[in-house]
């Protein structure tokens, strides 16, 4: 019987914009299964189980890589509307 095993090592850069400083923040109810990171420099955060595009740097699509020159010059910020009042 062979057995799928995935790949449970800590990530070690950003996947968006390969900082090195990243925090874990939430693991899993059942241990071992995933964990989430957050990075330091640009707040990405993702889970560890997200396929590859959103987990790794050299699979993270180019067009959403971040540079530190990027995360300085930004000046569009998501505008979070009010709630509805129903
Ligand atoms: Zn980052």
């Amino acid at each position: 019987m062979t057995t799928k095993t995935t790949k449970k090592t800590a990530p070690t850069e950003c996947p968006r914009c390969g900082h090195d400083k990243l925090d874990l923040i939430h693991t899993s109810p059942v241990a071992g299964v995933w964990e989430i990171y957050h990075c330091q420099q640009c707040l990405y955060s993702w889970r560890t189980s997200e396929p590859a595009r959103r987990t790794q740097r050299d699979a993270y699509p180019d067009s959403f890589k971040m540079t530190i020159e990027d995360i300085r010059n930004a000046v569009e910020l998501p505008v979070i509307p009010p709630l509805r009042k129903s």
